[in-house]
């Protein structure tokens, strides 16, 4: 399988050429130049299987360049039950009543979707670097989810350090907790005293010198990754096999939206050929993904013009994975897609809205802090099910789009202990935290506070290297 810019440029690469890169040279993001298919003998097949398997299987018919032994080893390593809550689905589904689901994705380390993709992404760099003898420093700016899952996933690994910005006592107690109480010696915390813009504002400057930026290895994490994107296509297929008994029926999925690529996953999934009847974008107040499904208008918004709300992991107003499905819309024409994208904004004809909705299933709703805080209520009292403030604006959304007779799976992105505070809000009391999470609060914390200056962030990455 050979990998694509978006934007039509540069030469195709391969897996683990890409593996480690963030954007394409072109500015692009990558793309594999089809998508395998999977037919119903292949379902068949694959219906039953581990979920450690199940991802071998699909990994395999993007990955060409890691041993079938070597990959299988690493999904079997990163997918147990040990490292997800203990549940031997990994990605179990829960019926909340009968057409309605959700699926867990949220039992791992952190607490949050993004373990699913991050840990898969920890052991292909650790396998990758060791066989180039490479080192690479990760340099990244979390204003909670990202930060933790990547520390989490690449802690103790060989090769790789992390050096992760956060915005000095602005995260929630537990998200500090989560984070700062690794001891890890690879695992670096860089408070800034600033808000998030800051510590994005530093990587952003860092990694724009090049020479800085090749002597010290610096590399990402973040969500245009390819590798992750990837890892999130099994759990539309887990999803799928546990909510249907054969695979003549089709459901649909709501997922809840930021950067578009949990949804971009499930893009995947249905262009390879799963059953998906309608793809459910959810956004919050910041429904720039909204306004697109409903108007055919991408206008995507600066900082000043995103609003900070209480499903704060979808606060995003320019979403980085989107541009992969307008590539597919537009028949992979790569200087359309690269006119689009750097433009301040644009917006598709008719004919092309039409096929978002019928050739694609896209379908789309919004919600509010309000939605929010109802939903969790009453999903606590008609399912007995707490569930957390970006899973509740997907089940509000899911609950307005959902089709009579097609099954609906809402997946759930995080934990309800995660967000403590709107949890309260809604019900009145503390959310329950998973075993062996009661009081990391008061667990010693490794963490440097610094300005918001790129010098000092430099010069704490060049301690850490012994330069
Ligand atoms: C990251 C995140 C999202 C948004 O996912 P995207 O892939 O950016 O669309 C939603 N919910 C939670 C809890 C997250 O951490």
């Amino acid at each position: 399988m050979r990998y694509l810019s978006t934007r039509g440029g540069g030469d195709p690469k391969r897996f683990c050429d890409i593996l480690l890169e963030g954007l394409a040279e072109d500015g692009g993001l990558y793309l594999p130049e089809r998508y395998p298919q999977v037919d119903g003998a292949t379902l068949a097949c694959w219906r039953g299987l581990a979920y450690h398997e199940l991802a071998f299987e699909i990994l395999s018919l993007y990955i060409d360049d890691i041993p079938a032994a070597d990959l299988q080893r690493i999904c079997a390593q990163t997918y147990r039950a040990e490292v997800f809550g203990g549940r031997t689905e990994i990605t179990p589904l829960n019926e909340l009543e009968p057409g309605l689901y959700l699926e867990e994705l949220s039992n791992g380390p952190t607490l949050a979707f993004k373990d699913m993709a991050m840990q898969l992404l920890g052991a292909l760099f650790e396998y990758e670097l060791g066989r180039r003898g490479e080192q690479l420093n990760i340099l990244g700016a979390t204003s909670g989810d990202t930060g933790s899952a990547a520390e989490y996933a690449m802690r103790g690994r060989a090769g790789v350090n992390v050096f992760m910005l956060s915005p000095h006592g602005r995260m929630s107690p537990f998200q500090q907790a989560q984070m700062f109480s690794l001891q890890d010696k690879n695992i670096h915390n860089l408070a800034v005293r600033g808000v998030f813009d800051d510590c994005q504002d530093i990587v952003k400057a860092v990694s724009n010198d090049l020479t800085y930026k090749k002597s010290r290895k610096i590399g990402t994490v973040n969500s245009i990754n390819w590798a992750r994107l990837l890892a999130q296509v099994v759990y539309y297929f887990a999803g799928y096999f546990q909510a249907t008994k054969s695979n003549d029926e089709r459901v649909s999925f709501c997922v809840p939206s930021g950067n578009f690529g949990n949804v971009c996953a499930g893009h995947v999934a249905r262009q390879m050929g799963l059953p998906i009847a309608q793809l459910v974008v959810a956004t919050n107040e910041n429904d720039v993904l909204d306004e697109f499904f409903r108007t055919g208008r991408y206008a995507p918004r600066g900082a000043a013009h995103t609003h900070a709300t209480s499903s704060p992991s979808m606060d995003i107003s320019k979403a980085s994975n989107f541009e992969r499905f307008v590539a597919d819309l537009f028949g992979r024409e790569g200087a359309r897609v690269r006119a689009a994208f750097t433009a301040p904004a644009f917006e598709i004809p008719a004919a092309d809205r039409e096929r978002v909705a019928t050739e694609f299933g896209f379908a789309s709703g919004s919600s509010s802090h309000a939605d929010r805080l109802a939903t969790i209520r009453s999903c606590q009292q008609r399912y007995g099910r707490l569930i957390d403030p970006h899973t509740a604006d997907g089940l509000k959304v899911a609950v307005e789009q959902r089709q009579a007779g097609v099954p609906m799976i809402v997946l759930e992105t995080a934990l309800p202990a995660k967000f403590a505070e709107t949890l309260v809000e809604a019900t009145g009391a503390q959310p329950p935290r998973p075993a062996g999470l009661d009081g990391i609060e008061n667990l010693p914390k490794r963490v440097q506070v610094l300005d918001a200056d790129v010098g000092q962030v430099r010069a704490v990455i060049d301690a850490a290297l012994g330069l």
